[in-house]
């Protein structure tokens, strides 16, 4: 193995590590364990002391751990395993060709080039002796489907007095996003021959109004007041199914919503509003499938402060910025454990069909890693 963060995405990009979603199965390529084991085997041979946690079978997590001399809770890094599946891509998925400077493949952006940019850095640091304090690494399973990674990662009891979350933001500091929650709407109604529709009861019809009520909150809703970071808040029908065949009255119609909401809002009153609009309709049900938090740090918090500084001594100008998508920090946050998001990529090459990442911005993403790694630890 390679210390270049080049080399070491090379190995983990053509290790497949697609998350299974709701299905549960591990078919070849999917699941994160042997992409585990290689991380921790490469951990393990550069010294740090290493542990798997199992979140769900066969998907565990990796936590790296590297003393210090400080007596002081460690920083944390984390990066996630899991990518997302390579159904429609254009390109080799885990032969990780380099070409024109560029690395392709499945999570060469979301979110290999992350992880082995911190474990270049974890590598360069641990042969050095470089780091004044205790470093913890964790490399989560299952980020993009449900966060159970590192919900099991925060329920395992980390601690750090600072983290860093690798994904695909061209290095900048992300300091707030916004949060999700989507829900299922159905409603039901009695089937007969099309022949007869006055025997029945047509779901579709009854989900149509609904549909329109919900259009109608979705403009109320983006003309609420925006956040300065991440913009307005939204709502938008994403899916609707209903119905068996053209000749029968349909007894059931189903729509999925997300609802975006602002860091400082909860989504549990994002949910009263819209479970008010569907009670109002006769046999419509609603139900939750996903939660995921908003996150938002003062620019002056310190672990921005430490961000700002590694950035800008490896690239010269340091930004924070909000972005639209979710991410683990929040999880971190509400832990009590101060954290932003950075990392090397750009993420319009996030799931992508043709997903690469540029080699000298994944260099100079391990050297503000490392950067972070080695700053003597202020009291
Ligand atoms: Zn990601």
């Amino acid at each position: 193995v390679d210390a270049k963060a080049a080399g070491l995405l090379r190995e983990l990009v053509a290790i497949p590590s697609m998350n299974p979603y709701r299905t549960g199965t591990l078919e070849a390529g999917f699941g994160e364990e042997r992409l585990a084991r290689h991380v921790a085997a490469c951990l393990e041979a550069a010294g740090l002391r290493v542990e798997l946690s199992e979140v769900l079978a066969g998907r565990p997590n990796v936590v790296a751990t590297l003393g210090g001399e400080a007596d002081v809770a460690p920083l944390l890094f984390v990066a996630h395993l899991d990518t997302v599946p390579v159904e429609g891509m254009t390109i080799a998925p885990f032969e990780a060709r380099v070409k024109g400077g560029r690395l392709h493949g499945r999570g060469a952006c979301d979110n290999k080039g992350s992880m082995a940019a911190m474990m270049a850095a974890l590598r360069r640091v641990a042969a050095g002796g470089t780091n004044p304090g205790p470093i913890v690494f964790a490399a989560t399973a299952d980020e993009e489907s449900g966060f159970r990674g590192i919900q099991k990662l925060v329920a395992d009891g980390v601690r750090a007095r600072a983290a860093f979350v690798g994904e695909p933001t061209g290095l900048a500091i992300i300091i707030a996003h916004r949060g999700v929650v989507r829900w299922s709407v159905a409603t039901s109604g009695t089937s007969a021959h099309s022949s007869h529709p006055e025997q029945g009861v047509n779901a579709i019809y009854r989900m149509a109004p609904l549909v329109g009520e919900l259009e109608r909150l979705a403009g109320d809703i983006a003309a609420r007041p925006a956040h300065p970071l991440v913009g307005p808040p939204t709502l938008s029908v994403g899916t609707i199914h209903g119905g068996h065949s053209v000749n029968t009255v349909p007894d059931g119609c189903a729509i999925e919503v997300d609802r975006r909401f602002l860091p400082g809002d909860s989504p549990d009153d994002a949910e009263r509003e819209v479970r008010a609009l569907v009670e109002r309709h006769p046999g419509a049900t609603l139900e939750r499938f996903l939660t995921a938090p908003a996150f938002e740090i003062a620019p002056d918090a310190s672990v921005v402060g430490m961000a700002r500084d590694a950035v800008a001594a490896v690239a010269g100008e340091a930004r924070t910025v909000g972005v639209a998508y979710g991410t683990e920090a929040p999880h971190l946050h509400n832990a009590g454990i101060p954290a932003v998001v950075l990392g090397p990529g750009d993420g319009a090459q996030a799931h992508s069909a043709d997903e690469f990442i540029d080699l000298a911005q994944l260099e100079a993403a391990a050297r503000v890693y490392e950067h972070l790694m080695t700053q003597p630890v202020r009291s």
